[in-house]
């Protein structure tokens, strides 16, 4: 929970900055209301997450027939808590995934370059490991000679295999990779994938012929579809989950750099338009520096 607090500490000092004004106001009134507005907004919660907190803290507020500001946060802290809880769906590992069964979990990783997907993947393969897991990458980004080398130098500090191949296709890659993981009795394949923008209409097109060959070299995979979100990128990041949403299905997210920004309220803006399960939140760039997703703790370190 420390780590945690340390980890979103721009987030919480911003938020505890902006919100002293509006909890030490002495009475709840209307003025009060618009400052928690103004708040919500600038921590990039956007319009629909910010209304409807709002409108549940009134709620709460004349529930609970409160009348001093100091009370609020107790009403907001559960507001929020209620907003961001149906993202709280962590990865589970089916039992059957087990390597004498030869069928590993297959986790194919999207993101547009510099979403921290590369380093995601580095921090999955150590997480997985402490499991007791064993784990394969495959070097799926091969439009970025850099991408491949980084994500050898990750296989390499975790001691896992990566299938790579220093020409070809994205596809090709991933579909080794998942032979490769039955042949050895792997648990869990990391595919990672190139980062282009869903813009780029021709390059989802590669992307999602990523996700059919993977489906061809084994039936339920991909089994996990993860777009890494940049949690600096503010309201775009809703466009970016519904365009990849759009192209693949995806059945998780991972939020990185939550350290890096002050406006932690993207995961509220998400869960108001455009929900998405969030598997894993990225707060730091050392191995260690990724939690599941846990929105009580979230929600704690946030406003405690
Ligand atoms: P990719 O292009 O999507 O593969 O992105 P990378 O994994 O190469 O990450 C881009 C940069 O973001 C690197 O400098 C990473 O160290 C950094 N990064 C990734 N995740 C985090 C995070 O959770 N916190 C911080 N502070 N930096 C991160």
């Amino acid at each position: 929970a420390a780590r945690l607090k340390q980890g979103l500490s721009k987030s919480r000092n911003h938020m505890s900055k902006s919100l002293a004004g509006v909890f030490g106001g002495g009475k709840i009134d209307e003025d009060l209301y618009e400052e928690l507005e103004t708040v919500l907004l600038t921590s990039d919660m956007g319009i629909e997450a910010t209304e409807h907190l709002l409108a549940d803290v009134r709620r709460r507020v004349s529930l609970r027939g409160l009348s001093n500001a100091d009370e609020l946060r107790g009403a907001l802290k559960d507001s929020l808590y209620e907003l961001l809880k149906p993202l709280e769906k962590p990865l589970t590992l089916p039992e059957n995934h087990a390597p004498e069964n030869k069928t590993p979990f297959v986790i194919m990783m999207a993101g547009v370059n510099g979403a921290g997907k590369t380093t995601s993947i580095g921090k999955l393969a150590k997480y997985f490991q402490t499991q007791g897991k064993s784990v394969l990458l495959a070097a799926g980004d091969t439009f970025r000679a850099a991408a491949r080398e980084q994500l050898q130098q990750w296989g390499e500090r975790n001691h896992v295999t990566v299938i790579s191949q220093a020409s070809g296709d994205s596809a090709a890659v991933c579909f080794d990779a998942v032979e490769a993981a039955k042949a050895r009795g792997i648990d869990i394949v990391l595919a990672d994938t190139a980062g282009r923008l869903p813009t780029q209409l021709h390059l989802m097109e590669e992307i999602k012929k990523v996700k059919r060959v993977l489906q061809k070299s084994l039936p339920a995979a991909p089994h996990e579809i993860i777009l890494v979100l940049d949690a600096n990128i503010g309201q775009n990041a809703i466009n970016q989950v519904a365009a990849f949403d759009d192209a693949l299905g995806l059945t998780g997210l991972i939020v990185s750099k939550l350290d890096g920004t002050a406006k932690g309220g993207i995961l509220a803006a998400l869960a108001s338009t455009h929900p998405v399960p969030v598997r894993y939140i990225g707060v730091g760039e050392g191995i260690d520096d990724l939690r599941p997703f846990d929105a009580r703790a979230f929600v704690d370190a946030l406003l405690d």
